[in-house]
């Protein structure tokens, strides 16, 4: 496949998808974005990511100049002008609130940015997956609004490097000293005496379509699901854990700071279920 990129209604190469210094992302990170994959050329879950665009969009009171459909045909059309049709691949696009000399208020004339590109996605092999990944805590340092997949992501950034830093995938970010909310770019899950426990939905976290999608097939095994914070008085008493993302999927937690985890069968058998969905026609 070949990289490419869609920029204001048009596709060129990667390395031509140039925007302007003064684009409100670059000054402001004035915007939103999404991520999709693609298994062998097909978009997973496109039309959640593209809801969960326009939520983002409406939160900002920022103008999205597309229809879902016609976004949803533009990544059906950007997969073929990279030759993923066969490939897995992973679709990046945001959109800002366009180019304007810079001042805080929203601009009067200005025309948002809108860019794609498609570039070559490989999940994690199962045999690593198996293994499980290293976390480390951090503290949520976030604005009250992490529920938009705003471009903002500096506390994001600073969380990941802290875990790079110290050999690890993820940070997980404890808000308020008491309570893990999710990870840097991936939600939290633990079993507790046996029930799968994640942060519910709020303003605190991002509504991770991957964190829906593992709330469905834990259901059709019936495991039962307790939607509220995982506190660190409890970290002890965790069974298995594991962290999702639509490009991680479901990654076991093995360890957390100095703690270890097992990498469990309830874990591995919602992998299993998800592996399915993503193999299904
Ligand atoms: N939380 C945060 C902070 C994220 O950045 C992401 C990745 N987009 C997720 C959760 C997981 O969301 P999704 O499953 O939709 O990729």
């Amino acid at each position: 496949m070949r990289r490419i990129a869609f920029l204001n209604g048009r596709f060129l190469k990667w390395e031509d998808a140039l925007i302007h210094a003064e684009d409100r992302a670059n000054n402001f990170g004035d915007g939103i974005y999404e991520v999709v994959v693609a298994y062998h050329g097909k978009p997973f879950y496109a039309k959640e990511h593209i809801d969960r665009l326009f939520y983002s969009a409406s939160q900002i009171e920022l103008h999205i100049p597309y229809s879902p459909d016609e976004i949803m045909d533009i990544i059906d059309r950007a997969i073929r002008e990279a030759n993923a049709e066969d490939e897995n691949s992973m679709i990046y696009f945001q959109i800002s609130r366009g180019f304007a000399p810079r001042d805080h208020a929203f601009p009067e004339n200005a025309e948002p940015t809108f860019y794609l590109t498609v570039k070559p996605f490989s999940p994690m092999p199962m045999e690593e997956r198996r293994r499980g990944v290293k976390t480390v805590t951090y503290p949520d340092i976030r604005w009250a609004r992490c529920d938009i997949k705003s471009l903002n992501l500096l506390p994001n950034v600073m969380a990941r490097e802290y875990a790079r830093r110290r050999g690890a995938l993820e940070s997980l970010f404890v808000k308020d000293g008491v309570k893990i909310t999710e990870a840097s770019s991936s939600n939290f899950f633990a079993f507790v005496d046996g029930k799968l426990w994640t942060h519910p939905l709020s303003n605190e976290i991002l509504a991770g379509i991957t964190r829906s999608i593992v709330l469905k097939l834990a259901e059709k095994l019936g495991i039962e699901v307790v939607e509220r914070p995982i506190l660190l008085s409890m970290l002890e008493d965790i069974e298995e854990a594991f962290i999702t993302s639509t490009t991680k999927e479901i990654i076991p937690v093995s360890q957390i700071d100095d703690m270890k985890i097992p990498v469990g069968e309830r874990t591995l058998s919602l992998i299993e279920e998800y592996q399915r969905l993503k193999e299904a026609p």
